[in-house]
C-alpha cells in the first residue's frame, strides 16, 4: 500500500491510475478502523480497480471539543489492517494540508441537517460534508462507500453530491454489528467493561421496537422505546425517532409496507452511540 501525506503527491499518483482507464473506489474514514469500515474496503476493492483510504479527525465535524481530544487514535494498527485488506492507497493529510486557511462553508440542506442528529450535534454535518466534497475534490473517485450506520450523514453525502453535481457513485454499505448486536464503532473503544455489556441493549431495543411494529403504531413505539431506555440506568436517551427513509422526517402515519428507519442516540456514560434500524409498520 502507498501512503501519500500531500494532496499534489496523491494527485500525481491518480492521475496515472486514471491515465491507464482504471476505476477507482474511495472510502473516507476518522481512522480507528475496525471490521465495519473494513467492509467498506473489501465491497471497494470487489467493485474497483483502485481503492483509496483516507484517515484524517476532521475537527470542524465536532461539536464537542472533549470528544475530538479522546477520539481514539491507532494509527499503526489501521495501516496493517488496510494492507490485510488489500487497500492500495491511504492518504493521510494534516489539518494545515486540508485547512490551510479556516473553511467558512455554510451548506444549505434545507431540513436535512437541523434534525436528528443535526439537533443535538450543530454544525456537526456541515464540517462532514466540507471535508467530504474536500476529499472528493482531491480524489475524484468513481465510486465512495458509505456505511448505513451513519443513516443521516450517508443521506447528506447524496444530498451534496446531487446539488454540486458531482461525478461519484455513492455506495450504501450495511451496518456491521457485534455478535451481540453492538453497532461496531470507533467510539467502542471508549467504553469500560461496565459500559460494554450493556452497550448490546441498543440494538436489542431496537430489534423488539421493529418485531412489534406490524401491530402497532409509531408513537406508541416510541413510548416503549423510552421507558425501555429508562429501565437500564446506564443508558440516557437523547432521541428515537422513526423516519422517511429518503426525508428523514419523523412518520405519524405510516404506509403499509413501506420502509421507514428507525433512528436512536443513547449516551452510555460520557460515550455517545447511534444506531438504527429498517422498520415496517
Ligand atoms: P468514521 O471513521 O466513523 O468516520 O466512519 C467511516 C465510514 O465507516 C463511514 O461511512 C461510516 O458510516 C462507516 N462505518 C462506521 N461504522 C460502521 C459499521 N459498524 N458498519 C458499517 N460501516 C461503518
Amino acid at each position: 500500500m502507498e501512503i501519500y501525506y500531500t494532496i499534489p503527491d496523491i494527485q500525481k499518483c491518480l492521475l496515472e491510475l486514471k491515465s491507464e482507464g482504471l476505476s477507482l473506489g474511495f472510502v473516507p474514514t476518522m481512522g480507528a478502523l475496525h471490521e465495519g469500515h473494513l467492509s467498506l474496503i473489501r465491497r471497494a476493492c470487489e467493485e474497483n480497480d483502485k481503492v483509496v483510504c483516507s484517515i484524517f479527525i476532521n475537527p470542524i465535524q465536532f461539536n464537542n471539543k472533549e470528544d475530538l481530544e479522546n477520539y481514539p487514535k491507532t494509527l499503526e494498527s489501521d495501516i496493517n489492517l488496510l494492507q490485510e485488506n488489500d487497500c492500495d492507497i491511504l492518504f493521510l493529510p494534516d489539518n494545515d494540508e486540508m485547512y490551510p486557511k479556516p473553511d467558512t462553508t455554510t451548506f444549505d440542506f434545507g431540513h436535512l441537517d437541523k434534525i436528528l442528529e443535526g439537533k443535538f450535534r450543530p454544525g456537526h454535518f456541515n464540517g462532514a460534508a466540507i471535508v467530504v466534497k474536500k476529499l472528493f475534490e482531491i480524489i475524484e473517485p468513481h465510486k465512495a462507500y458509505f456505511g448505513e450506520k451513519d443513516y443521516q450523514q450517508l443521506v447528506i453525502i447524496k444530498a451534496m453530491v446531487k446539488k454540486f453535481s458531482i461525478p461519484v457513485e455513492i455506495i450504501p454499505c450495511q451496518t456491521v454489528r457485534e455478535k451481540d448486536g453492538l453497532a461496531l464503532s470507533s467510539r467502542n473503544l471508549r467504553l469500560n467493561e461496565s459500559e460494554k455489556s450493556i452497550a448490546p441493549e441498543i440494538h436489542k431495543i431496537l430489534s423488539e421496537a421493529k418485531s412489534k411494529a406490524s401491530k402497532s403504531n409509531p408513537e406508541n413505539i416510541r413510548q416503549w422505546v423510552i421507558s425501555k431506555v429508562e429501565m437500564h440506568p446506564g443508558l440516557k436517551l437523547e432521541y428515537f425517532e422513526i423516519v422517511d427513509p429518503h426525508t428523514l422526517i419523523t412518520v405519524d402515519t405510516p404506509l403499509k409496507g413501506q420502509k421507514y428507519i428507525a433512528k436512536i442516540a443513547v449516551f452510555l456514560g460520557k460515550i455517545r452511540l447511534i444506531d438504527n434500524i429498517e422498520i415496517f409498520f
